[in-house]
């Protein structure tokens, strides 16, 4: 298969890469390893399936005052969004020996925005908008190989199916450390490869655990359904109730990735509701459902560096790609923008970069 332009991840980056250079007339296939779009973006229903009304086990907020170019893609997109409710007090953990304190928050500042259906409904206004043949799902690149004036890209399937695809440019939307999975030839300069292996996954180390409720009953409480923990197991707690009034909790657990592993889920959902009946009343108990997505168990979201050397990416003044693979290929997952590196913005930013690049080298062809 032949394109102009080849696509490695189906995150958000690389799906608004495929919007900015499907409006520009521009050829493009997407290649996505997983079974589904969005990468860390996932909103899925009680039974934990994606959804179009969903719970977020990835991203919840966005901020519009200091992201400008998600609430610009938000409102091209016209998907609705919502505030994160916040009303009524907060509750803080010190010590178990300790009885949890209720307090008052001042207002949130900047106001934290969800959207409506969940963060997924970006990516499925994203994906609709895309010619259904340009995007490829099951198809993990595993190595790239560069020609005279192209680049040949090799994929496999879940079921070991191998395949190809012959492109003039790439633009490799995933965070940098999964690319130094990708076998490149000749080899990528060892700069570049450490750079992208000192570069953090954001929130690649994390979890999320969901309590799905017949009613927001904390809410009767005057609670706002938030609450930070130094007792744990989970360390900061939100209201996750849907635009469409489905109730909910969410919280990150404060355990190491490692840890999470050797407890297991079941304790962990086990301590995680006994936790959240401690801080927000017995009720808490019994939810409907309940979620659990470990990203750091996710190889397709973490590495082995990720479970040991978490943290926030910070932008690099060094190049992302150097030698002769720099006339042909341009990152673009979140981790290597220059503003909000890690956020949905990041991931919104780096695209039009490397989309950009791509036009100009484009242009300088033709
Ligand atoms: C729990 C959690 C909470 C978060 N909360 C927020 C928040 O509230 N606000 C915010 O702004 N950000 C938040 N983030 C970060 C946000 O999710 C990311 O910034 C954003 O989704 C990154 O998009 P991306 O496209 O750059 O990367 P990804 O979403 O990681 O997409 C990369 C894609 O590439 C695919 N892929 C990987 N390797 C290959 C390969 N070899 N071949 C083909 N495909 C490949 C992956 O399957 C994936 O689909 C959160 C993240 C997590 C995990």
């Amino acid at each position: 298969m032949q394109t102009t332009v080849a696509i490695v991840g189906g995150g958000l980056a690389g799906l608004y890469a495929g919007r900015l250079l499907h409006a520009a007339r521009i050829d493009f296939r997407l290649m996505e390893a997983r079974e589904r779009l969005g990468g860390r973006v996932l909103s899925v229903d009680s039974s934990g399936a994606p959804a179009e009304d969903g719970f977020d086990l990835g991203p919840s907020w966005f901020w519009p005052e200091a992201q400008p170019q998600v609430a610009a893609l938000v409102r091209d997109l016209g998907v609705a969004t919502f505030p994160q409710y916040s009303e009524g007090d907060v509750v803080f953990h010190r010590m178990s020996r300790e009885t949890p304190w209720r307090y008052r928050a001042t207002h949130q500042e900047p106001q934290s925005m969800r959207i409506a259906g969940g963060t997924g409904a970006l990516i499925q206004a994203l994906a609709k908008d895309l010619p259904g043949s340009s995007v490829l799902l099951n198809a993990q690149v595993k190595r790239m190989t560069l020609r005279s004036n192209h680049v040949e890209l090799a994929t496999a399937g879940p079921d070991g199916w191998e395949d190809a695809i012959f492109a003039d440019h790439v633009i490799a939307a995933v965070p940098p450390r999964l690319l130094a999975r990708i076998s490149f030839s000749p080899a990528m300069d060892p700069s570049v490869e450490e750079l992208w292996m000192e570069t953090p996954t954001w929130m690649a180390p994390h979890a999320k655990f969901l309590a799905i409720y017949d009613r927001p009953f904390w809410r009767d409480a005057g609670l706002a359904g938030s609450a930070q923990s130094l007792v744990g197991p989970l360390a900061e707690i939100h209201d996750a109730t849907t635009a469409s009034g489905r109730a909910a909790l969410f919280g990150f657990p404060g355990i190491p990735a490692d840890a999470r592993a050797s407890l297991g889920s079941a304790a962990l959902t086990k301590a995680c509701l006994e936790q959240l009946a401690h801080l927000f009343g017995p009720e808490a108990r019994d939810p409907r459902a309940t979620l659990f997505k470990d990203w750091a168990a996710d190889p397709l979201t973490a590495t082995a560096a990720d479970r040991s050397a978490g943290g926030h990416p910070s932008p690099s003044a060094k190049p992302w790609v150097t030698g002769e693979w720099r006339k042909l290929l341009s990152l673009a997952g979140s981790e290597t923008s220059a503003i909000e590196p890690g956020y949905l913005a990041g991931a919104v930013s780096a695209a039009e970069r490397a989309v950009s690049e791509v036009m100009q080298r484009l242009h300088a062809q033709s």
